[in-house]
Formats: structure tokens, sequence, C-alpha cells
């Protein structure tokens, strides 16, 4: 399959500006043995690199209400696979452009959308045969960062993270516990105590993925085997800098959000009760935060006021929605006729996401001011033992 890259992610588009930084990319799935067993046929069909239809499978010629309604919805988005679409295309089309934005110092976030088994993970992990976009953005970092002037030194960092339940847990180390949310002076909310570890091979990465992955919380629900209800966030932070140390030098700290988010069905589809009840509650807080964060950024007389502290996850990704960020949603459905409602669900969220515009600018510490500030202060100590 030839690959399309969208405009907005070419790699000369990406500095600042007016144009688009927030790129929706959908991916249908291959219709599994279980929906073929349960007699699903395909209802979502890629007839253009950038355009899908979808079909209700209504079939009862006599519901009125049916039959007045279209039953063939076309959506547009700026890249769309089908189940021919390998893990490379995914990736390449998505978030390998972003690679060196990040390396110079640009923050960019991939994210995952869609129901519990739509393939979130599976484009976001994968398997060690077939690794998703997590390892393929670390291996393109690493060869990157290679083959880079000898002149820079590079520092790459990486942090696992979960939100379940509006609970923040350390993926790479659970002994941890429950971690907070702290903004700093310049305003950036961090994860505070969250384990940053230095990764040097893929290999490394895979097995810390897959290790981390273990740590999520699953449990199962009535609408599927295994459900993941926690949102999955791999952070990566790459700093940049001379090896030649000079006054005048400059820090580069480019930051990669990779995000599985949890499934996005609504609560009441799945019978959920008691405890599950709860979780489903959060869930939606957190995606629901999330899509009224999408709604006021992409509204058509430009951003409403955007309360991005209504749920721990629009906190940390703020930056990736309305600031300084590339982002890329890349929603997911199946194809299955059994799976029409959520299908179209996914569908409308993932169109209004489309509308969002969004600039983003580098992110440098500039090491000569910090040194002239503390000169500054040391001559006044001076200045100040000179009159005692
Ligand atoms: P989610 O994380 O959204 O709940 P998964 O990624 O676990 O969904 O996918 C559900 C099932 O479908 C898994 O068995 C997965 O291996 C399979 N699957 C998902 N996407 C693909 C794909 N593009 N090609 C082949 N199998 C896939
Ligand atoms: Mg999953």
């Amino acid at each position: 399959m030839a690959v399309a890259v969208p405009e907005s992610l070419k790699s000369n588009s990406r500095i600042g500006g007016g144009e688009q930084n927030f790129t929706v990319a959908l991916r249908i799935r291959p219709l599994t043995e279980d929906e073929i067993l349960q007699g699903a046929h395909p209802a979502a069909h890629k007839v253009e690199d950038n355009m899908l239809v979808l079909m209700d499978p209504a079939e009862d010629p006599d519901d009125i209400l049916r039959v007045n309604r279209s039953r063939e919805k076309q959506f547009v988005f700026d890249v769309t696979f089908d189940g021919n679409a390998t893990q490379s295309d995914v990736y390449e089309s998505t978030t390998k452009f972003l690679i060196d934005n990040v390396i110079n110092g640009y923050n960019a976030t991939v994210f995952a959308y869609g129901a519990t088994g739509a393939g979130k993970t599976h484009t976001m992990l994968g398997t060690d045969e077939d690794p998703g976009i997590m390892v393929q953005a670390l291996n393109d970092l690493f060869l990157e960062m290679e083959r880079g002037s000898e002149d820079l030194a590079y520092k790459v960092t990486m942090s696992y993270l979960e939100i379940y339940n509006e609970m923040i847990r350390d993926l790479l180390t659970p002994s941890l516990g429950y971690l907070d949310l702290r903004e700093d002076a310049k305003g950036n909310v961090q994860v505070a105590g969250i384990s940053e570890v230095s990764a040097r091979s893929t290999e490394e990465v895979m097995q810390m993925l897959v290790k981390g992955n273990r740590e999520r919380t699953q449990e199962s629900t009535a609408a599927n085997a295994a459900s993941s209800r926690s949102h999955a966030i791999l952070q990566v932070t790459v700093q940049q800098r001379n090896r030649i140390r000079t006054t005048m030098q400059e820090i580069r700290t480019g930051k990669l959000f990779l995000i599985d988010l949890a499934g996005s069905e609504r609560a009441a589809n799945t019978h959920n009760r008691g405890k599950r009840m709860v979780e489903g509650a959060h869930i939606n807080r957190s995606l629901l935060a999330l899509g009224n964060c999408i709604n006021a950024l992409s509204d058509k007389n430009g951003p409403r006021y955007i309360n991005y502290r209504d749920s721990k996850l629009t906190r940390l990704l703020k930056d990736a929605l309305g600031g300084n960020c590339k982002t890329v949603m890349i929603a997911h459905i199946s194809p299955a006729s059994t799976q029409f409602e959520e299908s179209r669900n996914t569908l409308v969220y993932a169109d209004r996401a489309k509308h969002i515009k969004t600039k983003v600018r580098r992110n440098v510490t500039d090491v000569a001011y910090h040194i002239a500030q503390y000169t500054n202060i040391i001559t006044e100590l001076r200045e100040e033992i000179m009159v005692l």
C-alpha cells in the first residue's frame, strides 16, 4: 500500500504559525473470527485514502424511521486505514514525521481513541512480531539521534503511567502507589514522583512496555471478556544540547506523549453495575472532559473557554489539545455490522475533532539568560559584603 502522509504531518510544515497541528486519522481493523461467527458483515469501508462509508445495517424495510434515513454515511479524515494497512503504514502516516520535531524541542502527542476491541492497543503497543507506534517511534528516535550531528548530546527518558478511576499509577514502578499532578511555575503539568527511565534499545523498550501493560488495570465486563478501563500514557522526553559548553547554550526539550485511551463505549451499553458502574462513570468523566475540550476547541467561532481541570486526562493533555503541540488522534472502529452504533459514535466524535486548530512553538531553555541572572545575584551579594 502506498503510504499517504497527511499534509499536516509533512516535516516541512512543522513550525508554528497558522497551519494545521491537529490531525485526525481513522483505522478500521479486519473483521475478527468471532464477529464472523456471530454473523456480522462489514459495514465500514474505506473508499479513498481519506474517506470511508458506514452502512446502517438496519434491514427491516417496515421500519419507517430507518427507511427515511440515508443508509450510507461518508466521513472524511486526514488519512484512513482499513484491514489491509500494516503497522508500518499506520506508523509512517501518523507518527514518523513527529520524531524529528521532538528531537528539535517540539511537543507531539498521538492518541488512540475508540471502543474496547476496536484495535487501540494493537495500534499503540502491538506485538513482538508486529510492534505498534510506541515501539516504532522509540526505535526511530534512537536511529535519528545516532545519525545526528556529533556536536549534539541527547538524553532520552520515558515514563509509563495509567489513569484509572481518576487515579494515576506508575506502570513501570507500581509500588509507588497513587501519584498526584503538579503544575510548575510555567504552567506545565507533571506527574509528581513518577519514575523516569532511560532506554537504549528497541528491545528494552518493548520489554518495559509489555511488562507495564501487564500492570494495567483490566476488568471483564458483560460486553467484552477483557476490557481495558484505564488510559495508558507513555511519555518520552528528549533533551538536546551542544556538547561544547558555552554560555550561549540552549537546551531544547521535546516531549512525546503516546496514549492508549480507555474504551469509549458508554457504561449504559455494557450493563455495568456496582463497582463497574463507578469505573464507567470515571472513564466517562475523563473521556467526557476530553470530548468537552474537543468541542470547545473546535467551535466554529473560535475556541470557547476550555475547562482542562475537569479530569486528570485533560489536565495532563492540556498542551496536547490546546497549546504547544502537534497532535494526532487515531480513531479506531470495528468494521462489523454488529458494532454499528459504537462505530458511528466514534466517527462523529472524530469528525468533531477535525476542527481543532493549535499553535506550536519550540521549548528552549536559554542557559545564557540563567547565567546572567546568577551573575547579577552574585554581584549584588558581593556589593552587600563590601558594604558590611
Ligand atoms: P482495544 O485495545 O481497542 O480494546 P485491541 O487492540 O486489543 O483493542 O484489539 C482487539 C482484538 O483485535 C485483538 O485480538 C487484536 O489483536 C485484534 N486486532 C486489532 N487491530 C487489528 C489489526 N489492525 N489487525 C489484526 N488484528 C487486529
Ligand atoms: Mg486495549
